[in-house]
């Protein structure tokens, strides 16, 4: 499809939502051998007000995403909680303005505003070792598919292999910014949380938009 409409949006974001939950301890496990351990904490915090059955069955994107935005600005901690929370809150707005639906080019312009408002906010590079990393590859990558007219599905697909690879480079290198950066050294070796969450979203949405 050109479009990603209700089922396809209620699908991806359903599926995002449980795979988060599902991963809390491991989320929780990699924070704390490279942050303060409360990722998973915040995440859940964030999740645990979302209604899943809404936004798998009845939601519109714009609630679905709304409701994750709210989720997460209202309820979780730590850095992650805004972030994520602005990150959705330009999908929100993306698909205020695509009633009809979500093509390429909305999903694109939508990760290109949330990446430039997660930096404004949070002052991180591509190469901090934050959920930057996942987000700045993937929009390359969504913006690319746009000048190539290829649909959401493949948009997404290599959206979510280039998020994946960054997420995974994250292993390599020792944070400069957010907690992580405060242990130094001992950060390496360790894949960043906030990267591997959002390598996921770009996976789920593309399954979500094969099917
Ligand atoms: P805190 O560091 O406040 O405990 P969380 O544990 O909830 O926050 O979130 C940590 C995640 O947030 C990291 O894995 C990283 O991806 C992301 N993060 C931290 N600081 C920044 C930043 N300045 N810019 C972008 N992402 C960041
Ligand atoms: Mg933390
Ligand atoms: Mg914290």
């Amino acid at each position: 499809a050109d479009t990603l409409g209700r089922a396809a949006v209620g699908a991806w974001f359903g599926a995002f939502v449980e795979k988060v939950l599902a991963e809390e301890p491991n989320l929780t496990d990699l924070d704390r051998r490279a942050g303060d351990g409360d990722f998973g904490t915040n995440m859940v915090a964030a999740l645990d007000h979302v209604d899943v059955a809404g936004i798998r069955d009845r939601y519109s994107p714009a609630t679905v995403f709304e409701s994750l935005s709210d989720a997460y600005l209202g309820h979780a901690g730590g850095t992650s909680g805004a972030l994520f929370g602005v990150w959705f809150r330009q999908f929100y707005r993306a698909a205020v303005d695509a009633p009809q639906g979500l093509d390429t080019k909305a999903i694109a312009a939508a990760a290109r505003a949330g990446l430039d408002t997660i930096q404004e906010l949070g002052g991180a590079q591509p190469g901090d070792k934050t959920m930057i990393d996942a987000v700045d590859p993937a929009v390359t990558a969504l913006e690319s598919a746009v000048e190539q007219g290829k649909n959401p599905a493949d948009a997404l697909a290599e959206a979510a292999d280039a998020a994946g690879h960054g997420a995974e480079a994250t292993v390599g290198i020792t944070a400069r910014r957010g907690r992580a950066s405060y242990i130094g050294e001992a950060a390496r070796g360790v894949v960043d949380p906030g990267a591997l969450v959002l390598s996921w979203f770009f996976a789920e949405g593309a399954q979500a938009a094969r099917s």
